[in-house]
């Protein structure tokens, strides 16, 4: 069994090793109690690098009761300290961010120097940001009649389900633990099937300091493990990242038993570059905001980009230029810009969206060069980023979320029009709009439909910034204060009669 407290170990293999067949429940690993097990593979080779634990409604049974029973004491504990346990936990886990990055990087292919290491330190700036905001957790005295004393207070939920996905699963698992734990509740983790170590050594490494049954997390697959977490009746809220039709079932889940949901799901986010725009800084937005060095696995990916047409070709050109320069290759190694695909299933559906954009008669497949040499890595998931150009914005490539290094750069002439074509999507999740005239950057911020609009950047998501998606994208957000009152307690109201 893996020691929670020996020093941090830089070899991604050896402590994939250490966590092979492992849940954590009640402050202790343990193997599933059926026994059975799922492979871990290394996306870059091929290999299989450890097993994984596969939980299923028992497994559940046991992390519910352990976490009704342990968050009891937890929500007595004055709010301050549990902001400070949790604020310690990121202090903590900031000595194990590379060892933590790199197992990241073996189980899903995420460059170590470009995500994966980034990834590792979010979770303890996440940690620490709501940490801080403890002594928040208020309520309001309201002035209703003088002979009475009327007011609210934040109460916990109780046991909050977090089912994850596995592209950022680091980051989005801190930004529902976090405020869930500080707010009183006690937390069941359901890790993603393609990335359920670097997971688990997050929540051992928290359980070093936070009280036994406060944290646990189980994995294993969505029906197996996700679904019984959601539809357990000691689970009394849930937080999930994923896919729109994951969201949808979970959705219809938590209305059996009328229990709050919050849904991060997909998008298909665009970029307009309007004629005016300074081209430098709208190229380097575009290379960040392709996500590409993530193999373009982002909810929020810039994968519609509109430019205008006299920018357009030039545009394309000096995109492609950049992206051919990336390097890719080995995720473990610091050279490397750009990793894999995470899965063969993931591998296959990008692959297919790529044959399907080369039928579109007048569509130009633009491939970036990069390919990794390393004999090591032939049977590795690796797909060359591609830009497509003249793929109609009513085509499947430009409305469906591909979750590969895809884009298509689509013409305009008119703002207008390139308004209307980024609002003529069933997502609503990020977007940003590219321009040195102030009316047209306001115009867009407001009539954008996204839940995060940017002028002339293109930053991921912080702690600290609301963040979340409107149409199909979500329901709630997350990053946020609010998100830790709104999503992760009652408000509850009191009236003393003082006569
Ligand atoms: P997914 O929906 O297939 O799986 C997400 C999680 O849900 C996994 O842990 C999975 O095991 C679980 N799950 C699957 N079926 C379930 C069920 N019936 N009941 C309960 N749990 C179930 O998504 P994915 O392929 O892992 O992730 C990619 C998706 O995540 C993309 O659509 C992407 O846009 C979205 N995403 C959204 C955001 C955001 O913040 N909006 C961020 C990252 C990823």
């Amino acid at each position: 069994m893996a020691d929670q407290t020996r020093a941090p170990t830089l070899d991604p293999h050896a402590l994939a090793r250490e966590l092979s067949g492992f849940l954590l429940i009640d402050g202790d690993l343990r193997p599933a109690l059926s026994g059975a097990t799922f492979d871990v593979v290394n996306p870059a080779t091929g290999e299989t690098v450890a097993t994984a634990a596969e939980g299923d409604a028992q497994d559940v049974a046991a992390a519910v009761a352990a976490a009704s029973k342990a968050q009891r004491g937890w929500a007595r504990l004055p709010a301050r300290e549990r902001g400070r346990l949790v604020a310690e936990c990121g202090r903590r886990l900031t000595n194990h961010a590379e060892e933590i990055g790199r197992l990241l990087a073996l189980e899903t292919g995420k460059a170590i120097r470009t995500e994966s290491r980034v990834e590792a330190t979010l979770v303890s700036d996440t940690l620490a940001f709501y940490g801080g905001l403890a002594s928040e957790l208020k309520g309001e005295t309201v002035p209703f009649n003088p002979s009475m004393l009327t007011f609210t207070q934040r109460e916990p939920i109780g046991v909050v389900g977090a089912i994850i996905p596995w592209n950022v699963p680091l980051y989005l698992m801190a930004l529902k633990i976090a405020p869930a734990l500080v707010a009183g509740n006690a937390v069941v983790v359901k890790s993603a099937e393609e990335a359920p170590l670097a997971t688990l050594r997050v929540i051992q490494v928290m359980n070093q300091v936070l009280p036994a049954g406060v944290l646990n997390i189980l994995s294993g697959d969505g029906p197996g493990c996700g679904a019984p977490l959601v539809a357990h009746p000691g689970v009394g809220k849930v937080t999930f990242t994923g896919s729109v039709e994951t969201g949808k079932i979970i959705a219809r889940l938590a209305a059996d038993k009328l229990i709050p949901v919050t849904l991060e799901l997909g998008g298909k986010s665009p970029m307009i570059v309007m004629g005016d725009a300074d081209l430098d800084r709208a190229i380097d937005g575009a290379v960040a905001g392709m996500r590409f060095t993530r193999q373009g696995q982002s909810c929020t990916a810039a994968s519609r980009i509109f430019v205008h047409e006299s920018l357009h070709d030039a545009f394309v050109a000096r995109l492609k230029a950049r992206v051919d320069a990336m390097t890719m290759g080995d995720p473990l190694d610091e050279a490397t810009d750009i990793g894999t695909i995470v899965s063969p299933q993931q591998f296959d559906r990008v692959q297919r969206y790529i044959a399907l954009g080369e039928t579109v008669v007048g569509a130009v497949a633009h491939r970036c060069s990069a390919l990794p040499v390393d004999e090591r890595l032939t049977r590795g998931l690796f797909v060359q980023p591609v830009l497509f150009t003249g793929i109609p914005n009513d085509h499947a490539l430009a409305r469906e979320e591909i979750f590969g290094p895809v884009t298509c750069v689509i013409a305009f002439r008119d703002y207008e029009d390139a308004l209307a074509m980024a609002n003529d999507s069933d997502f609503g999740l990020a977007a940003t709009i590219w321009t040195r005239d102030l009316r047209t950057a306001m115009d867009a911020t407001q009539r954008l439909q996204a839940g995060f609009v940017q002028v002339n950047q293109n930053l991921v998501v912080q702690p600290g910034l609301s963040y979340g998606g409107v149409k199909q994208s979500g329901l709630g957000k997350e990053a946020s204060f609010e998100a830790m009152l709104d999503h992760f307690t009652h408000k509850k109201t009191v009236i003393i009669n003082m006569t």
